[in-house]
């Protein structure tokens, strides 16, 4: 996604933001849209070519439902009011969302000791419609869990999002109402001028703003050094997994969790929104926050794990493996909070999971603390919750589709076979400001099916060329660093 033009070079030196959010993931583009509702100045900066390239593209996308926590963290209550934010923001931002609901399995009696505490604490969390299950229940439930099933849990008000779908969207629509986004904005240094900061990115641009959010991911440890305030590690955690053809026997109706370990909630099998299957993720400590290789030991022990769950899941469904890093602290908690060493930045770090799911509730919270730092709130009169959505011809019927190509004949022409993505859908990411193979990867799903791009990169790339007037040797895979074609055409 480009930078909205305010946020481009040419941003007036003098210009001043009421508040600037580092961080265009999940957590700092969903501050920046409800921000976008009062009368402030928000600038969103981000430090990759697009938005969502950092924690919030790779995770398990599941809309968690409660009753993994305790009730004493933050993470928690911020949880809860986050999963039931979700079908509105569905209506309002156009992406894929199902709450199919989340299973955990036990496989023994001892485990169902364990799910009897994760009951007792759902119900003190408050989450709905919690349900203790008998072997048959969960068999109705679930017709291809394991016969070692011995019973578990349901909850229905869990399930499952695209996130990089959400996230673009919930750009969108902050851009809509007015935040300025700058992309490639590499927040490397920070001065206090006043009662202002003054941000500085590597490439020599400047902004200045009244409150800082600090929704840096990995990097929320480095940002708080720049800014002198609290001293705190995040430590990343990988989490590995495999993604399964949507054609895979072993596709589940909910997510399935087994009874989680005490570092994480265990591998899963999770129906992806968009009928894909994922199977993971690992818990890994790692020194290095760019580590995201995949191993063949850990992968096989995610296949044995979701065999112990689904007997059905086949080595050959898989189509590829990808890992995350979690931005963990020492603390298994959230730290959202206002700095009381920077005056005027919120804190938003140690955002591991569940933080897509909070994200949502992550920026009602912070901005309340905007509200308490002195941030003065005025609601806009014409805020608009609502972005256009995009006709996606693989949910249109036949006679629906006959339309949609009457009126752009670019819906006949499929780019992407696997996903059956047209070149219309292509163009709309491209003329959204997502010109790198991955921006558009995310934002259609094309380069994302059985041949992993193997058919579309070529058709994908001609497309970038016609639409934006760019070399094949500008075209990148995520940016700076990552030409996919050199030489002579
Ligand atoms: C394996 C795994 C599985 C998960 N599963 C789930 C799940 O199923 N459900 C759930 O609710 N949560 C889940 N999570 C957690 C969830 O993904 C994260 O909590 C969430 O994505 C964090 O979002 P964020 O915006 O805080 O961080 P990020 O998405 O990393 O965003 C931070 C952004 O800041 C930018 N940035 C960093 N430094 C700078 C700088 N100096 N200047 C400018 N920009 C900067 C980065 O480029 C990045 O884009 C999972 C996480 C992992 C890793």
């Amino acid at each position: 996604m480009h930078s909205t033009p305010n946020g481009s070079p040419g941003t007036p030196a003098g210009h001043t933001a009421d508040v600037a959010i580092i961080g265009a993931g999940v957590s700092g583009s969903c501050v920046a849209r409800r921000l976008s509702a009062y009368e402030l100045d928000v600038i969103l900066l981000e430090r990759e070519v697009d938005v969502c390239f950092g924690v919030s593209k790779a995770n398990s996308g599941i809309i968690h439902g409660g009753f993994h926590h305790s009730p004493d963290y933050l993470k928690t209550r911020l949880e809860l009011q986050g999963n039931l934010m979700f079908d509105r923001l569905q209506r309002e931002l156009d992406f894929p969302f199902s709450r199919c609901g989340i299973l955990v399995v036990a496989l023994s009696h001892e485990e169902m000791k364990y799910i009897d505490h994760l009951y007792t604490q759902g119900v003190a969390n408050g989450a709905i419609g919690i349900e203790m299950c008998s072997r048959e229940r969960m068999f109705e439930l679930e017709p291809k869990l394991t016969t070692d099933c011995v019973g578990g849990l349901f909850a229905p008000g869990g399930g499952v999002i695209e996130p990089y779908r959400f996230v673009f969207s919930v750009v969108e629509s902050a851009c809509k109402n007015g935040v300025r986004l700058a992309t490639g904005f590499d927040v490397t240094h920070v001065k206090r001028d006043n009662d202002l900061y003054l941000l500085h990115s590597a490439d020599g641009r400047t902004v200045r703003a009244r409150y800082v959010v600090n929704a840096a991911g990995l990097y929320a440890d480095t940002v708080s050094r720049l800014f002198g305030a609290e001293e705190f590690a995040i430590r990343p955690r990988k989490g590995q997994y495999y993604l399964l053809d949507r054609m895979t026997r072993a596709a589940p109706q909910r997510v399935l969790f087994p009874v989680p370990t005490h570092v994480s909630k265990g591998m899963l099998v999770i129906p992806t929104a968009e009928g894909t299957v994922l199977i993971g993720p690992t818990a890994e400590e790692v020194e290095d926050k760019t580590e995201l290789s995949t191993d063949a030991e850990h992968l096989s022990d995610i296949l044995d794990q979701a065999r112990k769950m689904v007997p059905a899941v086949s080595q050959t469904d898989i189509i590829t493996a990808f890992s995350g890093l979690r931005p963990a602290l020492d603390d298994p908690d959230f730290f959202i909070a206002v700095s009381q060493r920077a005056p005027g930045l919120i804190q938003v770090a140690g955002i591991q999971s569940p933080g897509l799911t909070a994200a949502p509730a992550i920026a009602e919270y912070v901005k309340d603390l905007l509200k308490q730092a002195g941030c003065r709130l005025t609601e806009k009169s014409d805020w608009d919750p609502f972005v256009t959505r995009v006709p996606r011809i693989r949910d249109f019927t036949p006679f629906e589709a006959d339309e949609l190509l009457r009126q752009d004949p670019s819906y006949g022409n499929l780019v992407c076979r696997c996903e059956k993505i047209s070149e219309a859908e292509i163009v709309a990411a491209i003329r959204r400001g997502h010109d790198t193979l991955d921006g558009i990867k995310y934002f259609t799903r094309a380069q994302m099916g059985r041949c992993q791009g193997g058919f579309c990169t070529y058709k994908i790339i001609k497309l970038i060329m016609r639409e934006t007037g760019m070399r094949f040797d500008q075209i990148t895979k995520r940016g700076p660093g990552s030409a996919v074609l050199t030489g002579r055409l």
